[in-house]
């Protein structure tokens, strides 16, 4: 298995852990998209954050979504991933090259700006379940810290890292920790100490610390359990077909206008670039299909 996460319990369960390591999945990613570092970092730690999120998910097709719509200059980013950890996701702008903070470290907050995030559960009811939050710095831990706090009311420590140069990913991986409800006040007094202690998600990392190893640094002092350990990766579910009936769609004027130009088409997916080409008679084709707007 090269990509995991792991879930876990301390403190007789008043705390609940998730831990991951997504170096793959990123990759994976970056490689797809030709992201730039800032965004291969931005990217990478939305997408680790979905998938340790989804292990919260019940049914078999319910998917988690992570969006970020912001003024810097990456302007947003999709992430999905399904029940089983498999996520896909894309940058609105994958190139993104912005000068490194004064420390070194890539500017992620900088390359996201303003904006907001919001999560959505589709979890099979009529209607998703939405949350939405005003970004606070970016960098995307802090803002689904906030997240946590503000929409769900579960108070949660989020440490998401990507180390990544222009070779590629080094290391991704990150962490969620959340204080259950009917923890005791000792409980959290303890856990905030030890939260502030600790080193930065990237440093674990660059440290060569595996999901067992962050968790165990962070709650070894209270009853670490760790529950289950399963798969991650990046996985898109486009098709042709589905690819088809995006195209019909936009609607019989639209494809009125390719038809026109006689070319044909192109179309990318957006969550992992694959290429999807139709002919002028195919779009003449799915025209038939399309309704007039
Ligand atoms: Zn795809």
């Amino acid at each position: 298995m090269s990509d995991y996460i792991i879930n876990a319990v301390a403190e007789y369960g008043e705390i609940r852990a998730i831990a991951a390591s997504s170096k793959e999945t990123v990759e994976t990613a970056r490689k797809l998209h030709d992201l730039s570092p800032v965004v291969t970092a931005a990217l990478g730690r939305l997408m680790t954050a979905a998938a340790m999120m989804s292990t919260d998910l019940k049914g078999k097709d319910d998917i988690i979504t992570l969006q970020i719509r912001s003024l810097g200059p990456i302007q947003g980013m999709v992430v999905t991933s399904d029940s089983t950890a498999r996520v896909k996701g894309y940058a609105f702008n994958p190139q993104v090259d912005i000068p490194p903070r004064a420390t070194g470290k890539l500017d992620v907050g900088g390359a996201v700006g303003e904006g907001y995030l919001s999560v959505i559960r589709d979890i099979g009811l009529r209607e998703p379940y939405v949350g939405r939050v005003q970004l606070q710095s970016g960098e995307i831990g802090d803002d689904l810290t906030y997240y946590f706090a503000a929409s769900e009311q579960t108070p949660s420590s989020v440490g998401l890292g990507v180390l990544v140069d222009s070779s590629g990913v080094k290391e991704a991986g990150g962490f969620i920790i959340q204080v259950m409800p009917g923890a005791s006040e000792e409980t959290i007094d303890k856990l905030e100490k030890k939260i502030l202690s600790i080193p930065y998600v990237t440093q674990m990392l660059e440290d060569g610390m595996s999901p067992e190893d962050i968790l165990q640094l962070i709650l070894g002092d209270f009853g670490l359990k760790i529950l289950d350990k399963r798969p991650m990766e990046f996985y898109c579910n486009c098709t042709r077909e589905r690819v088809e009936k995006a195209l019909i769609s936009i609607g019989a004027e639209e494809l009125d206008k390719i038809i026109a130009d006689g070319e044909g088409a192109e179309l990318n997916c957006h969550f992992c670039s694959k290429k999807y080409d139709f002919t002028h008679d195919e779009i003449v084709a799915l025209r038939k299909l399309a309704v007039q707007k």
